[in-house]
């Protein structure tokens, strides 16, 4: 038997009519680009995301460097974000035109640490991007006071956070914007690539509705020059579908993680916090014997795991100019050589959990 990492057809058997009732609505329609499956998205997900408005995108990535830009971030500016993250949320910030500052994380909640982020703020910091990583959030309160204080933006990374919940508000709804993915294997994935960003101001959405459609408001006026970031009518239909399950899918998430804590010995475990209600994007451990943990459960019970991610963001090549070495982000570094993400997916039967548990509870012994 193959422990799978997660399991995408699983997941379609379950909802097959509804998909492709609305797959072909689109086919018959040709509303290929944004249309009513788009529109109709967007609203249910602003309303769920406890936001005004949503706009749909192509990828997370354009959801973030459209936010960024709706901010008028630019050269010269800087944009303070968690060094552990994945390299997306760096990529948008430099692609803006704007220098990265990256901050190590706290320990526990392996988020932005709100402490070192106030020391990293410059004369030239303009956005703060928390990240909501592997389905927990970033210590909002800390961060939108910090922000306050000094005037900032908060830009939210959620991309790995759909549905989570900080002292009970959800995800995207703190910031000024926020940005999420829809890639296939986030908690809320699309078919293909598509993101969107909500937020609850108005010229902020317009001004994103606008940059997505090469600048334009009015077909064939152009006021500056946009992006072609717009939504596909495939991805809006299937995302419309597949929002109404997501808060089951969640708990069944949290069912996967419960069963984790429960058994797992010898490991260190995601906290549980009653102030953040998670959604376990990832189900992620750390360990010293990480390399030797993960050959053994592959090689002896075909159970599948990741590492997410390997190389800390400050030591990857292509941000050798931003003149990061390593030891500058301790927590984050040990965190690259200790972590390893488990099986987790929202159809995982109880079984698989449990003999995945019991294998590296041996793997101990
Ligand atoms: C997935 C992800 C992104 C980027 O989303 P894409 O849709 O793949 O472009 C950004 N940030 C984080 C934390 C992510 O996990």
């Amino acid at each position: 038997m193959e422990i799978k990492y997660l399991d995408l057809q699983a997941q379609y058997k379950t909802i097959k009519d509804d998909i492709d009732r609305e797959i072909h609505k689109i086919l018959d329609s040709s509303a290929y680009v944004l249309g009513k499956s788009v529109s109709d998205f967007e609203a249910n997900y602003a309303e769920y995301c406890q936001t005004t408005y949503c706009s749909g995108v192509n990828n997370g990535t354009n959801a973030l460097l459209l936010a960024l830009k709706a901010l008028d971030v630019g050269q010269g500016d800087e944009v303070i974000t968690s060094a552990n993250t994945f390299i997306a949320t760096i990529s948008a910030i430099v692609q803006s035109g704007a220098r990265p500052v990256l901050v190590d994380v706290d320990p526990i909640s392996r988020n932005i640490d709100p402490l070192l982020l106030k020391m990293a703020i410059s004369n030239r910091t303009k956005v703060i991007i928390p990240v909501h990583l592997f389905g927990r959030m970033a210590d909002m309160d800390a961060v939108m006071r910090i922000a306050k204080e000094h005037n900032l933006k908060v830009l939210e990374d959620a991309c790995q956070s759909h549905g989570a919940k900080y002292k009970g508000k959800r995800a995207g709804s703190f910031g000024d914007a926020a940005a999420f993915s829809f890639y296939p294997g986030k908690n809320l994935g699309a078919y293909g690539e598509a993101g969107a960003v909500v937020t609850s101001n108005a010229s902020l959405d317009a001004e994103i509705k606008k940059l997505r459609d090469h600048g334009s408001e009015k077909k064939y006026y152009h006021d500056v020059i946009g992006y072609n970031a717009r939504m596909e009518g495939l991805q809006g239909a299937v995302l419309g579908v597949k929002l109404k399950h997501l808060d089951k899918w969640n708990a069944e998430r949290r069912r996967v993680a419960q069963i984790y804590n429960k058994n797992l010995k010898h490991v260190t475990k995601p906290e549980m916090h009653d102030d953040y209600e998670q959604v376990f994007h990832l189900y992620v451990i750390e360990t010293d014997k990480r390399d030797a943990l993960m050959n053994y459960l592959k090689q002896e019970h075909n159970i599948v795991t990741l590492i997410h991610y390997p190389i800390p963001n400050h030591l990857q090549k292509a941000l050798d100019y931003l003149g990061y070495k390593k030891g500058d982000f301790p927590i984050s570094e040990q965190l690259a050589d200790q972590i390893l993400s488990l099986p987790i997916y929202p159809e995982m039967p109880d079984e698989h959990v449990e003999f995945v548990a019991e294998k590296i509870n041996e793997f101990y012994c």
